[in-house]
Protein backbone atom coordinates (compact mmCIF):
# COMPACT_ATOMS: atom_id res chain seq x y z
CA UNK A 1 0.00 0.00 0.00
CA UNK A 2 1.20 3.56 -0.80
CA UNK A 3 2.48 5.62 2.13
CA UNK A 4 -0.25 8.66 0.41
CA UNK A 5 -2.87 5.99 0.86
CA UNK A 6 -2.24 5.23 4.61
CA UNK A 7 -1.89 8.68 5.38
CA UNK A 8 -5.10 9.28 3.75
CA UNK A 9 -6.32 6.42 6.76
CA UNK A 10 -5.01 8.58 9.58
CA UNK A 11 -6.30 11.99 8.34
CA UNK A 12 -10.00 10.03 8.24
CA UNK A 13 -9.05 8.52 11.88
CA UNK A 14 -8.53 12.33 12.65
CA UNK A 15 -11.24 13.57 11.19
CA UNK A 16 -13.99 11.08 11.47
CA UNK A 17 -12.85 9.00 14.90
CA UNK A 18 -13.23 5.69 13.61
CA UNK A 19 -12.17 3.66 11.08
CA UNK A 20 -13.68 -0.06 9.79
CA UNK A 21 -11.98 -3.40 11.63
CA UNK A 22 -10.29 -4.29 8.00
CA UNK A 23 -8.81 -0.38 8.07
CA UNK A 24 -7.24 -0.79 11.40
CA UNK A 25 -5.71 -4.01 10.27
CA UNK A 26 -4.02 -2.64 7.14
CA UNK A 27 -2.53 0.53 9.07
CA UNK A 28 -0.67 -2.35 11.46
CA UNK A 29 0.01 -4.47 8.63
CA UNK A 30 1.42 -1.46 6.52
CA UNK A 31 2.99 0.78 8.69
CA UNK A 32 6.36 2.43 8.14
CA UNK A 33 8.61 4.66 10.18
CA UNK A 34 7.27 7.66 8.29
CA UNK A 35 3.59 6.48 8.53
CA UNK A 36 4.65 6.40 12.80
CA UNK A 37 6.01 9.98 13.04
CA UNK A 38 3.03 11.16 10.95
CA UNK A 39 0.36 9.34 13.89
CA UNK A 40 2.96 10.42 16.29
CA UNK A 41 2.73 13.91 15.30
CA UNK A 42 -1.15 14.40 15.09
CA UNK A 43 -1.42 12.36 18.48
CA UNK A 44 0.31 14.94 20.30
CA UNK A 45 -1.41 17.51 19.05
CA UNK A 46 -4.68 16.21 20.68
CA UNK A 47 -2.99 15.32 23.76
CA UNK A 48 -2.19 19.06 23.51
CA UNK A 49 -5.48 19.84 23.18
CA UNK A 50 -6.91 18.00 26.14
CA UNK A 51 -4.03 18.03 28.43
CA UNK A 52 -1.34 20.81 27.38
CA UNK A 53 2.09 19.29 28.15
CA UNK A 54 0.57 18.03 31.41
CA UNK A 55 1.88 14.54 32.69
CA UNK A 56 -0.44 12.83 35.24
CA UNK A 57 0.83 10.95 37.61
CA UNK A 58 -0.77 7.99 39.44
CA UNK A 59 0.79 5.82 42.71
CA UNK A 60 0.61 2.46 41.92
CA UNK A 61 0.24 0.13 45.32
CA UNK A 62 0.81 -3.41 43.75
CA UNK A 63 -0.86 -4.88 47.36
CA UNK A 64 -0.64 -8.16 46.78
CA UNK A 65 0.44 -11.11 44.28
CA UNK A 66 -1.42 -14.10 45.42
CA UNK A 67 -3.62 -14.66 42.46
CA UNK A 68 -6.21 -17.21 42.09
CA UNK A 69 -6.28 -17.37 38.52
CA UNK A 70 -3.74 -18.68 35.67
CA UNK A 71 -3.27 -16.50 33.31
CA UNK A 72 -0.70 -18.12 30.80
CA UNK A 73 1.35 -15.13 30.37
CA UNK A 74 1.39 -13.12 34.14
CA UNK A 75 4.58 -14.16 35.98
CA UNK A 76 2.29 -14.37 39.32
CA UNK A 77 -0.19 -17.00 38.15
CA UNK A 78 -1.45 -19.16 40.68
CA UNK A 79 0.73 -22.34 39.53
CA UNK A 80 3.92 -20.57 39.64
CA UNK A 81 5.31 -22.01 42.48
CA UNK A 82 8.46 -20.24 42.04
CA UNK A 83 6.78 -17.22 42.75
CA UNK A 84 7.49 -15.55 46.13
CA UNK A 85 4.11 -14.39 47.42
CA UNK A 86 3.57 -11.33 49.79
CA UNK A 87 0.64 -9.12 50.91
CA UNK A 88 0.63 -5.57 52.33
CA UNK A 89 -1.26 -5.14 55.38
CA UNK A 90 -3.47 -2.23 55.50
CA UNK A 91 -1.11 0.05 57.21
CA UNK A 92 1.65 -0.94 55.00
CA UNK A 93 -0.84 0.23 52.35
CA UNK A 94 -1.41 3.59 54.60
CA UNK A 95 2.20 4.55 54.61
CA UNK A 96 2.44 4.05 51.03
CA UNK A 97 0.03 6.38 50.39
CA UNK A 98 1.51 9.21 53.22
CA UNK A 99 5.10 8.67 51.17
CA UNK A 100 2.86 9.55 48.01
CA UNK A 101 1.18 12.01 49.50
CA UNK A 102 4.49 14.28 50.00
CA UNK A 103 5.75 13.33 46.57
CA UNK A 104 2.97 15.09 45.17
CA UNK A 105 0.31 11.85 44.40
CA UNK A 106 -3.59 12.42 43.83
CA UNK A 107 -4.05 9.62 42.91
CA UNK A 108 -3.40 5.88 44.49
CA UNK A 109 -3.55 2.76 42.38
CA UNK A 110 -4.33 -0.38 44.45
CA UNK A 111 -3.37 -3.34 41.94
CA UNK A 112 -2.95 -6.92 42.57
CA UNK A 113 -3.62 -10.40 41.96
CA UNK A 114 -6.85 -11.69 42.55
CA UNK A 115 -6.86 -12.69 46.01
CA UNK A 116 -9.22 -14.19 48.12
CA UNK A 117 -7.73 -12.70 51.31
CA UNK A 118 -8.80 -9.44 50.33
CA UNK A 119 -12.43 -9.90 50.73
CA UNK A 120 -15.09 -7.71 49.89
CA UNK A 121 -15.46 -6.37 53.36
CA UNK A 122 -11.47 -6.02 54.16
CA UNK A 123 -10.94 -3.88 50.46
CA UNK A 124 -13.96 -1.45 51.81
CA UNK A 125 -12.38 -0.67 54.99
CA UNK A 126 -9.22 0.16 53.32
CA UNK A 127 -10.81 2.52 50.59
CA UNK A 128 -12.28 4.03 53.11
CA UNK A 129 -9.34 4.38 55.50
CA UNK A 130 -7.72 6.10 51.93
CA UNK A 131 -10.11 8.24 51.43
CA UNK A 132 -11.03 9.23 55.08
CA UNK A 133 -6.93 10.37 55.13
CA UNK A 134 -7.08 11.82 51.63
CA UNK A 135 -10.28 13.16 50.52
CA UNK A 136 -8.91 14.96 47.84
CA UNK A 137 -7.02 12.04 45.99
CA UNK A 138 -9.00 9.50 43.85
CA UNK A 139 -8.83 5.81 44.54
CA UNK A 140 -8.29 3.30 41.64
CA UNK A 141 -8.57 -1.03 42.30
CA UNK A 142 -7.14 -2.89 40.02
CA UNK A 143 -7.89 -6.43 41.17
CA UNK A 144 -9.85 -8.20 38.69
CA UNK A 145 -12.82 -9.38 37.72
CA UNK A 146 -15.70 -9.55 40.63
CA UNK A 147 -19.79 -9.50 41.24
CA UNK A 148 -21.60 -6.02 40.32
CA UNK A 149 -22.40 -6.26 44.25
CA UNK A 150 -18.33 -6.66 45.06
CA UNK A 151 -18.28 -3.54 42.52
CA UNK A 152 -20.95 -1.69 43.53
CA UNK A 153 -19.81 -1.73 47.86
CA UNK A 154 -16.00 -0.69 46.65
CA UNK A 155 -17.65 2.31 44.79
CA UNK A 156 -19.68 3.12 47.39
CA UNK A 157 -16.98 3.13 50.26
CA UNK A 158 -15.41 5.74 47.79
CA UNK A 159 -13.16 4.12 45.14
CA UNK A 160 -13.16 6.52 41.93
CA UNK A 161 -11.85 4.33 39.63
CA UNK A 162 -11.17 0.88 38.63
CA UNK A 163 -8.52 -0.65 35.90
CA UNK A 164 -9.44 -4.01 33.85
CA UNK A 165 -7.75 -4.60 30.71
CA UNK A 166 -9.74 -6.85 28.27
CA UNK A 167 -6.59 -8.07 27.21
CA UNK A 168 -8.08 -9.20 23.88
CA UNK A 169 -12.04 -8.47 22.12
CA UNK A 170 -11.21 -11.92 20.32
CA UNK A 171 -12.79 -14.32 21.73
CA UNK A 172 -10.48 -17.29 20.64
CA UNK A 173 -7.26 -15.19 21.11
CA UNK A 174 -8.32 -14.64 24.84
CA UNK A 175 -8.83 -18.48 24.92
CA UNK A 176 -5.34 -18.91 24.03
CA UNK A 177 -4.20 -16.24 26.40
CA UNK A 178 -6.12 -17.68 29.48
CA UNK A 179 -7.45 -21.00 30.98
CA UNK A 180 -11.37 -22.66 30.50
CA UNK A 181 -12.35 -21.30 33.78
CA UNK A 182 -12.13 -17.44 32.14
CA UNK A 183 -13.70 -15.66 29.73
CA UNK A 184 -13.92 -12.62 26.93
CA UNK A 185 -17.84 -12.56 28.11
CA UNK A 186 -17.16 -12.06 31.46
CA UNK A 187 -14.45 -10.09 31.16
CA UNK A 188 -16.61 -7.37 29.63
CA UNK A 189 -19.30 -8.22 31.76
CA UNK A 190 -16.99 -6.79 34.42
CA UNK A 191 -16.44 -3.97 32.07
CA UNK A 192 -19.52 -3.05 31.44
CA UNK A 193 -20.87 -3.22 35.10
CA UNK A 194 -18.14 -0.91 36.25
CA UNK A 195 -19.57 1.68 33.73
CA UNK A 196 -22.77 0.95 35.29
CA UNK A 197 -21.78 1.81 38.96
CA UNK A 198 -19.90 4.94 38.00
CA UNK A 199 -16.54 4.34 38.18
CA UNK A 200 -13.62 5.85 35.89
CA UNK A 201 -12.76 2.93 33.67
CA UNK A 202 -9.87 1.87 32.42
CA UNK A 203 -9.55 -0.69 29.98
CA UNK A 204 -6.33 -2.22 27.51
CA UNK A 205 -4.39 -4.84 26.22
CA UNK A 206 -1.04 -6.69 25.88
CA UNK A 207 0.75 -5.80 22.47
CA UNK A 208 2.65 -8.64 20.77
CA UNK A 209 0.71 -11.04 23.10
CA UNK A 210 1.64 -14.20 21.82
CA UNK A 211 -1.22 -15.12 19.04
CA UNK A 212 -2.12 -11.71 18.50
CA UNK A 213 -2.78 -10.38 14.67
CA UNK A 214 -3.68 -7.08 13.15
CA UNK A 215 -7.22 -8.53 13.11
CA UNK A 216 -7.44 -9.22 16.82
CA UNK A 217 -6.02 -5.42 17.48
CA UNK A 218 -8.39 -4.04 14.62
CA UNK A 219 -11.24 -5.94 17.26
CA UNK A 220 -9.36 -4.27 20.26
CA UNK A 221 -9.81 -0.90 19.01
CA UNK A 222 -13.26 -1.20 17.77
CA UNK A 223 -14.29 -2.77 21.32
CA UNK A 224 -12.38 0.43 22.92
CA UNK A 225 -14.39 2.73 20.81
CA UNK A 226 -17.58 0.76 21.79
CA UNK A 227 -16.79 0.58 25.38
CA UNK A 228 -15.56 4.33 25.77
CA UNK A 229 -13.50 3.87 28.50
CA UNK A 230 -11.92 6.81 30.42
CA UNK A 231 -8.21 5.54 30.16
CA UNK A 232 -6.83 2.72 27.96
CA UNK A 233 -3.60 1.23 29.44
CA UNK A 234 -1.29 -0.59 26.64
CA UNK A 235 2.05 -2.35 27.24
CA UNK A 236 4.29 -4.53 25.17
CA UNK A 237 3.74 -8.38 26.34
CA UNK A 238 6.75 -9.36 27.98
CA UNK A 239 7.64 -12.82 28.43
CA UNK A 240 7.87 -14.02 32.14
CA UNK A 241 9.73 -17.07 33.94
CA UNK A 242 8.06 -20.02 34.66
CA UNK A 243 4.74 -19.42 33.11
CA UNK A 244 3.87 -21.74 29.67
CA UNK A 245 5.00 -18.05 27.76
CA UNK A 246 8.08 -17.76 28.87
CA UNK A 247 9.43 -18.56 25.37
CA UNK A 248 7.86 -16.41 23.52
CA UNK A 249 8.84 -13.14 21.85
CA UNK A 250 8.30 -9.96 23.28
CA UNK A 251 5.84 -7.61 22.06
CA UNK A 252 7.68 -4.26 20.26
CA UNK A 253 8.19 -0.72 21.58
CA UNK A 254 7.19 0.63 17.79
CA UNK A 255 3.76 -1.20 17.51
CA UNK A 256 3.20 -0.16 21.24
CA UNK A 257 3.91 3.82 20.62
CA UNK A 258 2.10 2.99 17.28
CA UNK A 259 -1.24 1.82 18.61
CA UNK A 260 -0.89 4.60 21.45
CA UNK A 261 -0.70 7.56 18.73
CA UNK A 262 -4.12 5.49 17.05
CA UNK A 263 -5.64 5.25 20.35
CA UNK A 264 -5.51 9.04 21.21
CA UNK A 265 -7.20 9.42 17.19
CA UNK A 266 -9.77 7.27 18.26
CA UNK A 267 -10.64 8.41 21.94
CA UNK A 268 -8.83 12.12 21.64
CA UNK A 269 -9.85 12.62 25.02
CA UNK A 270 -8.61 9.48 26.79
CA UNK A 271 -6.04 9.07 29.68
CA UNK A 272 -3.48 7.25 27.77
CA UNK A 273 -0.25 6.06 30.42
CA UNK A 274 2.81 5.04 29.00
CA UNK A 275 3.96 2.33 30.66
CA UNK A 276 6.37 1.00 32.94
CA UNK A 277 6.61 -2.48 30.47
CA UNK A 278 7.32 0.15 27.47
CA UNK A 279 9.87 1.11 29.54
CA UNK A 280 11.30 -1.82 30.53
CA UNK A 281 11.56 -3.09 27.07
CA UNK A 282 13.51 0.35 25.72
CA UNK A 283 15.04 2.38 28.00
CA UNK A 284 13.25 5.57 26.81
CA UNK A 285 10.02 3.73 26.16
CA UNK A 286 8.16 6.09 28.28
CA UNK A 287 9.52 9.34 27.05
CA UNK A 288 8.69 7.81 23.50
CA UNK A 289 5.12 6.92 24.63
CA UNK A 290 4.84 10.32 26.04
CA UNK A 291 5.70 11.64 22.57
CA UNK A 292 3.07 9.26 21.09
CA UNK A 293 0.11 10.94 22.55
CA UNK A 294 0.47 9.22 26.28
CA UNK A 295 0.14 11.71 28.97
CA UNK A 296 -0.34 9.53 32.29
CA UNK A 297 2.69 7.72 33.90
CA UNK A 298 2.18 5.35 36.96
CA UNK A 299 5.54 5.07 38.68
CA UNK A 300 5.76 2.63 41.45
CA UNK A 301 5.20 3.08 45.31
CA UNK A 302 5.16 -0.22 46.59
CA UNK A 303 7.64 -0.93 49.68
CA UNK A 304 10.93 -1.72 48.15
CA UNK A 305 10.85 -4.98 49.75
CA UNK A 306 8.39 -6.36 48.12
CA UNK A 307 9.06 -4.65 44.43
CA UNK A 308 10.84 -7.75 43.03
CA UNK A 309 8.30 -9.74 43.90
CA UNK A 310 5.13 -8.34 42.14
CA UNK A 311 6.86 -9.87 38.75
CA UNK A 312 4.50 -10.18 36.52
CA UNK A 313 7.28 -9.90 33.48
CA UNK A 314 10.70 -10.02 33.28
CA UNK A 315 13.76 -7.88 33.80
CA UNK A 316 10.89 -4.77 35.23
CA UNK A 317 12.40 -1.85 35.89
CA UNK A 318 12.28 0.42 38.95
CA UNK A 319 12.66 -2.95 41.09
CA UNK A 320 15.50 -1.65 43.55
CA UNK A 321 14.29 2.20 43.78
CA UNK A 322 12.54 4.49 46.75
CA UNK A 323 9.13 6.03 45.80
CA UNK A 324 10.99 8.90 45.57
CA UNK A 325 13.65 7.91 43.46
CA UNK A 326 10.88 6.85 40.96
CA UNK A 327 8.58 9.77 41.45
CA UNK A 328 11.98 12.05 40.55
CA UNK A 329 13.51 9.77 38.03
CA UNK A 330 10.21 10.41 36.07
CA UNK A 331 10.00 14.11 36.44
CA UNK A 332 13.21 14.28 34.88
CA UNK A 333 12.59 12.30 32.26
CA UNK A 334 9.09 14.19 31.70
CA UNK A 335 10.55 17.37 31.40
CA UNK A 336 13.70 16.04 29.31
CA UNK A 337 11.21 16.31 26.26
CA UNK A 338 9.26 19.46 27.05
CA UNK A 339 6.63 18.18 29.04
CA UNK A 340 5.98 18.57 33.39
CA UNK A 341 3.77 16.65 35.84
CA UNK A 342 1.00 17.91 37.15
CA UNK A 343 -0.02 17.35 41.11
CA UNK A 344 -3.80 16.71 40.37
CA UNK A 345 -6.17 13.75 40.44
CA UNK A 346 -5.88 14.07 37.27
CA UNK A 347 -9.34 12.99 35.63
CA UNK A 348 -10.33 12.39 32.17
CA UNK A 349 -10.68 15.84 30.27
CA UNK A 350 -14.48 16.42 30.47
CA UNK A 351 -15.30 13.71 32.87
CA UNK A 352 -17.81 15.00 35.37
CA UNK A 353 -18.05 13.63 38.50
CA UNK A 354 -21.16 11.57 39.45
CA UNK A 355 -21.35 13.09 43.33
CA UNK A 356 -21.73 16.67 41.35
CA UNK A 357 -24.18 14.90 38.98
N1 LIG B 1 -5.26 -9.07 38.48
C1 LIG B 1 -5.59 -7.77 37.93
C2 LIG B 1 -4.35 -6.94 37.67
C3 LIG B 1 -3.54 -7.53 36.57
S1 LIG B 1 -1.88 -6.96 36.39
C4 LIG B 1 -6.44 -7.96 36.70
O1 LIG B 1 -6.77 -9.08 36.36
O2 LIG B 1 -6.81 -6.98 36.08
C5 LIG B 1 -2.10 -5.67 35.23
C6 LIG B 1 -1.83 -6.00 33.77
O3 LIG B 1 -0.52 -6.48 33.57
C7 LIG B 1 -2.67 -7.09 33.15
O4 LIG B 1 -3.95 -6.62 32.84
C8 LIG B 1 -1.87 -7.51 31.92
O5 LIG B 1 -2.33 -6.85 30.74
C9 LIG B 1 -0.45 -7.03 32.27
N2 LIG B 1 0.50 -8.15 32.23
C10 LIG B 1 0.42 -9.33 32.89
N3 LIG B 1 1.44 -10.13 32.52
C11 LIG B 1 2.17 -9.47 31.61
C12 LIG B 1 3.32 -9.76 30.83
N4 LIG B 1 3.92 -10.95 30.92
N5 LIG B 1 3.80 -8.81 30.00
C13 LIG B 1 3.20 -7.62 29.92
N6 LIG B 1 2.10 -7.28 30.60
C14 LIG B 1 1.58 -8.18 31.44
Amino acid sequence: MEIQELKALIDRLEREKILTAEEFALLVENRTPELDDYVFEKARAQAGEFYNADVYIRGLIEFTNYCKNDCYYCGIRHSNKNADRYRLSRDEILSCCEQGYELGFRTFVLQGGEDPYYTDERLEGIVRAIKQGYPDCAVTLSVGEHSYESYKRWFDAGADRYLLRHETADAMHYQKLHPASLSLANRKRCLFDLKKIGFEVGSGFMVGSPYQTPQTIAADLLFLKELQPDMVGIGPFIPAKDTPFANEPAGSAELTCFLLGVIRLLLPAVLLPSTTALGTIDPLGREKGILSGANVVMPNLSPVRVRKKYALYDNKICTGDEAAECRFCLQRRVESIGYKIAVTRGDRAGWVNPAQK
